[in-house]
């Protein structure tokens, strides 16, 4: 026989608690002991889900491809300025998820990503783009925290220091229309790589990765672009749009 109260408390409508079952997110180390037991047992094989931060980086990252000789110019640049420190940390990558934006400056990480296809646009580029990003870090590390506009004059005081005056916020170069209709083909009497182009090119246009690899980035008509007949540039290079 029960005692008096308990048989009292349950029948007063209102004092049962009703208990839901609180769902508590797992933390990582469980989800690891679960998976590890998993394995153990032999099921399947487990690989613990990288976390959301993880995850959104590797989506970041994927297809990005460093390139040393224009990290040691960029660390060059800056090391001139006399920002070791900022020199030290700086990276430049190839990203060819880039679409319309030519560049990006990463404050946090000091990296810089270049738009794949600026490789396209000898032979200023992808070096003005390089300088117009790097312009970015040097005004951002020098305001050490202090807010500054993306475009201000911290910014274009960077970009004359870094041989690029009167640099625009914003490129020109046709990145946007993806689908624009090459009508000119170039090669490279040098490397033989094939440039294609919506406009024609001057006589002088040389090639720039045979610059930057042979010649310390600086013009030589050791490198020039020859013009190519359209149909052999196809045939070649059937990658491009041509028109
Ligand atoms: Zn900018
Ligand atoms: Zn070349």
């Amino acid at each position: 026989m029960l005692p008096e109260y308990r048989q009292l408390n349950l029948e007063l409508p209102g004092l049962v608690e009703q208990r839901r079952p609180i769902k508590k997110p797992r933390s990582p180390r469980r989800r690891k002991r679960l998976a590890k037991t998993v394995e153990l047992l032999g099921l399947f094989e487990v690989v613990p889900p990288p976390d959301p931060v993880k995850r959104a980086q590797i989506a970041q990252e994927r297809g990005l491809k460093i390139d040393v000789g224009l990290t040691a110019q960029a660390r060059e640049l800056v090391e001139a300025m006399g920002l070791d420190e900022l020199a030290e940390q700086l990276q430049v990558y190839w990203n060819p998820r880039l679409i319309t934006t030519a560049g990006l400056a990463h404050h946090s990480t000091s990296r810089i990503d270049l738009n794949s296809r600026l490789i396209d646009f000898p032979p200023d580029e992808p070096g003005r783009t390089l300088r117009h990003e790097l312009a970015h870090l040097v005004a951002h590390y020098r305001a050490a925290g202090r807010g500054i506009q993306p475009h201000g004059p911290e910014w274009r005081e960077a970009c004359a220091a870094l041989g690029i005056p009167g640099e625009q916020r914003c490129h020109d170069l046709p990145l946007a229309r993806r689908s624009v209709r090459r009508k000119f083909a170039y090669q490279c009497r040098n490397c033989g790589i094939i440039v294609p182009r919506v406009r024609k090119l001057s006589r002088h246009s040389a090639c720039y990765p045979c610059c930057r690899t042979h010649n310390r980035g600086r013009y030589s008509k050791r490198f020039l672009l020859d013009p190519l007949p359209l149909e052999e540039a196809k045939k070649l290079a059937p990658e491009h749009s041509w028109a």
